[in-house]
């Protein structure tokens, strides 16, 4: 049947088919359509209600809650608004040339660059559709008075047709005839899915299918199953409101709201809430310590005025914050342009610097109003704010003036106070200032002890970034080393200017140092001697701090340390204790070798190295020792 009121044209577009190009160009995700759609229906609803409270629209705003609607036998999705509409002309000025030309620089601006660099979420707007459709009919009725309806059809052809139609409402109504290969989207569960993933949080309501509660009617006791409308979304998100006019519950319920699979509960949380010189709100979350920085199931979601984007946020906000949970919502952050692309973006630079001042401020008065709470924190957010300090140099700066150091009395310090704790003490001859830690306290406590008997302090530092942390902070403080307790004996990680005298002549210690010698590989073990006091043990093994900071990194970035056989220790003998005068005058060859085993074996064994036949060698002769006294 022909009517004559259908006029047709061609959309304002040079390519033959553009079609083709955009299904490809937006291969990986596809389902972004319905997030567009939706998003077109929700601006045009704010629209009106901004034209209504400015008195420019009188008529009724009724009701305005969004409908989706599925057709499994017709292969259909509706979206349906009650917002402000378009008319014939708009939508010849909005549908048929606006929308497309954007769509088409979208597509020169991309031109050979490879499909996998474009960030998937750039708003194509209202032609994503036909990602999925095949045809794609919009009915619309403006708010102007007096307004025809009008349908407006295309296949995805540069033609379209546009006829007035009836239609008693105001607003419009998208109807997708869903392609062949895109069925998958006719399906309640996957438009459920796909509503609350993007449009958990819109500022319109949105109503789709039906869901079913329970109620106690009136006069009755027991509760009757009801169905009721399904509406998607939250219109008002907490990060909306003014941070003054929040319970801290409220935080809490957001939280879980936000990610309703977690059990945790978050620590503390930052409000943003920005508008000049860009937008920007959001509330990040500080979770508890986790055992290590890998891949965290909750991240932080991205969005657009309430419209969700995206939870990868890589390159939009500085690396440490992808630790934080909650969420961050700007309009200024370009969304339809290639990662790259965004890192050297200057408003988006701008905005990541902003949030990584934020963070480091409430830091800053968290510290300052009530340090006994944050140093109660300090465990579970140390890692947190070492990542920071190690990869934002302004971050870095800013958190000198809270970051905390720990030492094995539980005690902490602010950077400055630490330096002042150790300055008289652990200077060494050279006046460069030692920083001694610890990152096993139980397997390090005889170096501790020895530490502390000359009244020196240890740290500690036994976190996942650790070694990280020490390397970053030593190559930043002035005059300073850091050296773990047991990477050499206490009098030579901390050289004084008096040194204590041996008590044994040159010869004598020549010989005590072949005896030693022949009792371990050499390979491994470099043997020296001491002069050490006679409290200290007869025998104490080292790693060199270079050496074992370099096996850390290597395990920390997941390689294998090559050619473990490399390992090696330093075994210096306590020239001073009173059994190296036992050893170097016993005649007796066989006692003299037993004795000195033994306490070469005690050595390993307090490092826990002594293994296999070793191990059960020296337990046989401890038995036998023993016996013979
Ligand atoms: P954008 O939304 O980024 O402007 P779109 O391609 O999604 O780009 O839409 C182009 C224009 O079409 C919109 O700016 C708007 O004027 C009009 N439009 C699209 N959907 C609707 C709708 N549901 N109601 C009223 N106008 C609409």
């Amino acid at each position: 049947m022909q009517k004559d009121n259908i006029k047709k044209g061609n959309i304002n577009v040079e390519t033959e088919n553009i079609f083709p190009i955009i299904k490809k160009f937006l291969y990986s995700d596809h389902e972004i359509f319905l997030r567009e759609l939706v998003s077109n229906a929700v601006d045009a609803t704010q629209k009106l209600k901004a034209l209504s409270s400015m008195g420019e629209f009188k008529g009724e705003m009724g009701d305005i809650t969004i409908d989706i609607e599925f057709d499994k036998d017709k292969k259909t999705i509706s979206i349906i608004d009650r917002g402000i509409g378009m008319t014939e002309e708009e939508v010849d000025k909005y549908i048929n040339q606006i929308a497309f030309s954007s769509a088409e620089e979208f597509l020169e601006k991309f031109k050979g660059i490879d499909e996998a660099s474009i960030i998937g979420h750039f708003g194509l707007g209202f032609y994503s559709a036909f990602m999925v459709a095949d045809r794609v009919d919009l009915i619309t009725k403006s708010w102007k008075e007096g307004a025809k309806a009008v349908k407006w059809s295309c296949d995805g052809s540069p033609e379209y047709t546009i006829e007035e139609v009836e239609k008693e409402e105001r607003g419009t109504e998208i109807i997708l005839h869903i392609a062949e290969d895109s069925l998958e989207f006719v399906d309640e569960t996957r438009i459920l899915e796909l509503l609350k993933k993007y449009g958990k949080f819109l500022p319109t309501p949105i109503r789709f299918g039906k869901e079913k509660t329970w109620e106690t009617p009136e006069g009755e006791e027991k509760a009757v199953e009801k169905e009721i409308d399904r509406i998607i979304n939250n219109t008002n998100p907490l990060w909306k409101k003014a941070p003054s006019e929040i319970k801290e519950d409220e935080y809490n319920d957001f939280y879980r709201e936000l990610y309703p699979m977690s059990f945790d509960e978050p620590l503390f949380n930052i409000h943003l809430n920005v508008d000049y010189p860009f937008n920007l709100t959001g509330i990040l979350y500080f979770p508890k310590a986790k055992q290590s920085i890998e891949v965290q199931k909750e991240k932080i979601h991205l969005y657009s005025n309430q419209v969700y984007i995206t939870d990868q946020l890589e390159g939009i906000v500085p690396d440490f914050l992808t630790l934080l949970h909650g969420v961050i919502d700007s309009p200024d952050i370009p969304l339809n342009v290639s990662r790259s692309y965004l890192q050297s973006d200057a408003n988006v630079k701008k905005i990541s610097g902003h949030i990584s001042k934020k963070v480091a401020d409430k830091l800053e008065e968290m510290f300052k109003n009530n340090r006994e709470d944050f140093e109660a924190k300090w465990d579970d957010i140390n890692v947190f704010i070492k990542y920071g300090m190690i990869t934002d140099e302004k971050f870095y700066e800013r958190a000198m003036k809270f970051m905390l150091f720990k030492n094995i009395e539980g005690k902490y310090f602010t950077a400055d106070e630490y330096k002042k704790h150790i300055e008289t003490l652990q200077k060494d001859k050279n006046d460069t200032l030692v920083y001694l830690y610890t990152n096993d306290a139980v397997a390090q406590h005889s170096y501790i002890e020895n530490a502390k008997e000359k009244a020196y302090d240890v740290l500690i530092m036994d976190g996942v970034l650790d070694s990280h942390f020490v390397n970053h902070i030593e190559s930043k403080f002035e005059k300073s080393r850091f050296a773990r307790v047991d990477s050499d004996v206490i009098d030579k990680l901390i050289e004084k200017e008096e040194e204590i005298p041996s008590k044994l002549s040159e010869d004598e210690i020549k010989s005590l140092t072949e005896v030693f010698e022949n009792q371990v590989d050499k390979e491994k073990f470099m043997v020296s001697t001491a002069n050490l006091s006679e409290s200290e043990m007869p025998i104490i093994i080292t790693q060199a701090e270079f050496m074992r900071r370099w096996k850390d990194m290597q395990q920390l970035s997941g390689q294998q340390a090559f050619m473990p056989q490399m390992e090696s220790y330093n075994m210096v003998i306590n020239s001073n204790h009173p059994l190296m005068g036992k050893i170097l005058s016993e005649n007796d060859e066989g006692k003299k070798q037993e004795l000195s085993k033994q306490i070469v074996d005690l050595a390993l064994l307090s490092q826990n190295i002594l293994k296999g036949e070793a191990l059960t060698e020296f337990v046989k002769r401890s038995v036998n020792l023993i016996a013979e006294e």
